[in-house]
């Protein structure tokens, strides 16, 4: 028989050890109290310094009050507290720390130093503790005012934490979280963290602002998408301010900074409530960056169900929670309309293809018999073209396809940096196509897939919100354009296989067994001012890296068009125009920005173009013309005519290919063609009738009439 156990009463020593480990955990945990008690003390700066993590030394040093002499005999003894005296300022309290644990807690679980100097005091003061008592005499010394905490070997009589703990590198990460919480928190209040001598990791400036913070420690990918968040609710006594990101911006990774009353903290329901929100906007299994400032009643507020405070409880909790969805619903709502897609910093040719691997392969509508075609991804007739001067020369039969895939390579596949900044997203069908498209070259090599010519603009889905317009103008002029539209050569253009641009206007394209000649600008304008009238209101923008003053682009644009001129005097004082025309583009600021994503500030300088198509920057020459044009071609005085002439005009400027005659734009400007204006053609492109008979599409061979002649031979 087995003897019952004996129970002994465990000494004070080990349990005050157990109840420390409780509430320091982590590293983390320690500095978090430590960083709130300098922030109660009034701290302008504070400089965090650590060794492994922080497991081996973690000081922090302060420029607050500092802790009077005749205190630092008891401060880290269980509930000394200079924040609280009775049960009831509890309920009041608004400091962060108000058990007195803190630094009792630390000390019996590590080596604890502090040297503190108040401003009254003329030398600084040094004590030592262990076990919540001075380990020594108090010594006078030299220091600043403000204190200074070191805390040294942490968890070294602990050893079953010391065990559980990751590396001192996961336990630095989440000192930086905590850091970078409260300085982003506490804007106003300089941080710098850093390892033992070693360089700064992270730096904070005095009073600096939420946004400059958060561009510091997370980055500017997620700073620049920042919006203002705010609630106010007199019954529920709750205040909220914060920073979330918008829909441009999703990462695998989630952040939430969640202060509540200040003090850094997590709360599921907020947390569930946030990422639901977001989920109809982000891709699946991504997320926001989050930062909410909430403010209670301390009485609505239990800190202490979690004993590390970590976790928090609060009085209606539901109805919070509520209000905070509700609005960071309505601000997603209002800002999905604006696209942004960064190009890089310099224009023109910011714009990169796609993918080329990534676009589902089409062939004609045809029986596997008739088909000539190869899937176009794979060979095509500008390779044997004089792409690469010193590459053709070895082009034989054998080596080839060699060439060709080194060509590929060439073209510049766009980071995944740049796909995500840009969330336009393909239409779902097209995930059927390309489905599709693997099931048939999986069962053999007759890869035909079809698109039904009525697929157009029509069905275009986007996985963001999409502004409706309620503009009968606009609904009126997309009529005409569907009922202008010829279905044959719709089926033709969107079953297209792109084959060669023969220049920056003509391009080679095969449909069926019939081989056609485009004009490339004309099909290009054309959908570009379908594009327009079909997006309108839904535009992203094609952020310039330096605002354009206007007036400056229209001396520019007026001296190229009347160079030539011999009105010249006429025209009067070119300077005095361009003033009248900014005056004119100014005036309609709102509604060129709100409608169609020109962006202007009130200075009259050009911030930002339209994005029309994914990949497409317009010729950045051409913009003093178009700028010209926009004056004095479009009539401003009627709604529909000013949309239709504003969108023709827009159409023909982005349509303009790069004249550079160097090889490289040249080839630059093909590409673009190819991989991103066609695909766009074969999807929504609604040709009108007048293409049949104006030479826009040209019907050169047939190849069936073709192999004829090859038998005969
Ligand atoms: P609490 O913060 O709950 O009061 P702590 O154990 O964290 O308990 O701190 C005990 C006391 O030590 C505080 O009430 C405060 O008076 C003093 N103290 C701690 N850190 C600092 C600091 N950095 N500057 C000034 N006083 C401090
Ligand atoms: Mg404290």
């Amino acid at each position: 028989m087995n003897e019952p156990g004996i129970i002994r009463k465990l000494s004070e020593e080990v349990v005050n050890r157990i109840a420390a480990g409780e509430i320091v955990q982590r590293p983390a945990n320690a500095l978090k109290e430590l960083i709130e008690n300098s922030l109660d003390a009034k701290s302008t700066n504070i400089i965090i310094t650590v060794k492994s993590g922080g497991l081996k030394f973690l000081q922090i040093q302060d420029n607050g009050t500092g802790i009077r002499n005749e205190d630092l005999g008891i401060v880290c003894e269980r509930f000394t507290t200079s924040k609280l005296r009775k049960y009831e300022d509890l309920q009041e309290i608004s400091t962060y720390g108000f058990r007195g644990e803190a630094l009792a807690s630390i000390s019996h679980i590590a080596h604890l130093t502090i040297l503190t100097k108040t401003a009254q005091d003329k030398c600084a003061y040094k004590a030592s503790y262990e076990n919540g008592k001075l380990k020594g005499p108090i010594k006078a010394c030299a220091g600043n005012n403000g204190t200074q905490i070191t805390v040294e070997d942490l968890f070294y009589n602990v050893v079953a934490r010391k065990g559980a703990l990751r590396s001192p590198t996961e336990e630095y990460t989440r000192l930086m979280e905590v850091v970078g919480g409260y300085a982003i928190h506490n804007s106003q209040v300089g941080f710098t963290l850093k390892k033992f001598s070693e360089n700064t990791d992270l730096k904070t400036a005095m009073k600096s602002s939420v946004i400059e913070n958060v561009r510091i420690i997370y980055g500017n990918t997620i700073a620049r998408e920042l919006i203002e968040v705010e609630i106010l609710d007199a019954n529920l006594k709750l205040s909220i301010h914060g920073y979330i990101t918008n829909v441009n911006y999703s990462n695998k990774k989630g952040i939430l900074l969640l202060f509540i009353n200040h003090r850094l903290v997590d709360s599921q329901a907020i947390r569930k409530a946030v990422d639901s929100v977001y989920s109809t906007y982000l891709p699946k299994n991504s997320h926001a960056f989050v930062y909410l400032s909430i403010e209670l009643d301390p009485k609505n507020v239990d800190v202490n169900v979690h004993p590390t405070k970590h976790e928090v409880q609060f009085l209606y909790e539901e109805q919070i929670v509520e209000k905070i969805k509700t609005c960071i619903e309505t601000k997603l709502l209002g800002c999905s309309s604006t696209r942004v897609l960064y190009t890089q910093a310099r224009l023109p040719g910011a714009a990169q293809p796609r993918d080329v691997a990534d676009q589902p392969t089409d062939a004609a509508k045809t029986s596997a018999a008739h088909m000539v075609r190869v899937n176009p991804n794979v060979q095509k007739i500008d390779k044997f073209f004089e792409l690469e001067p010193n590459k053709t020369n070895q082009l034989t039969r054998d080596n080839a396809s060699a060439v060709v895939n080194d060509v590929d390579q060439q073209q510049k596949i766009p980071s995944e940096q740049d796909l995500n900044n840009s969330i336009v997203k393909e239409p779902a069908e097209d995930n059927k196509v390309q489905e599709k498209w693997k099931q048939y070259t999986e069962v053999g090599q007759a890869n035909i897939t079809y698109v039904d010519p009525k697929d157009s603009f029509k069905t275009r889905t986007f996985q963001y919100q999409r502004i409706e317009t309620k503009l009968t103008s606009v609904k009126q002029l997309r009529l005409e354009v569907e009922n202008n539209c010829n279905s044959n050569l719709r089926e033709i253009l969107a079953n297209l296989i792109f084959i060669a641009c023969i220049d920056c206007h003509k391009s080679l394209i095969q449909h069926s067994t019939k081989l056609y000649l485009c004009d490339t600008t004309r099909l290009t304008e054309e959908l570009f001012y379908e594009t327009l009238l079909y997006d309108f209101q839904n535009f992203g923008f094609i952020k310039l890296s330096n605002p354009l003053p206007l007036e400056e682009l229209f001396v520019l644009g007026l001296n190229g068009s009347t160079q030539n001129s011999e009105q010249d005097s006429e025209l009067g004082d070119t300077g005095e125009m361009a003033q009248h025309m900014t005056q004119l583009l100014l005036s309609k600021r709102a509604m060129l920005y709100e409608y169609f994503s020109l962006e202007i500030n009130g200075n009259g300088e050009l911030l930002a173009l339209p994005l029309l198509l994914d990949g497409h920057v317009p010729f950045v020459g051409a913009l003093p013309t178009y700028l010209v044009r926009l004056v004095t071609e479009v009539n401003w005085d009627s709604e529909k005519e000013c949309f239709e002439t504003f969108c023709r005009q827009t159409a023909k400027f982005y349509a303009q290919p790069n004249p550079d005659p160097n090889a490289e734009s040249v080839s630059s400007e093909h590409r673009r063609q190819e991989h991103v204006i066609f695909p766009a053609i074969r999807k929504y492109f609604l040709p009108p009738s007048s293409f049949v008979s104006n030479g826009a599409i040209l019907q050169i061979a047939s190849l069936n009439d073709l192999y004829k002649v090859f038998e005969r031979c």
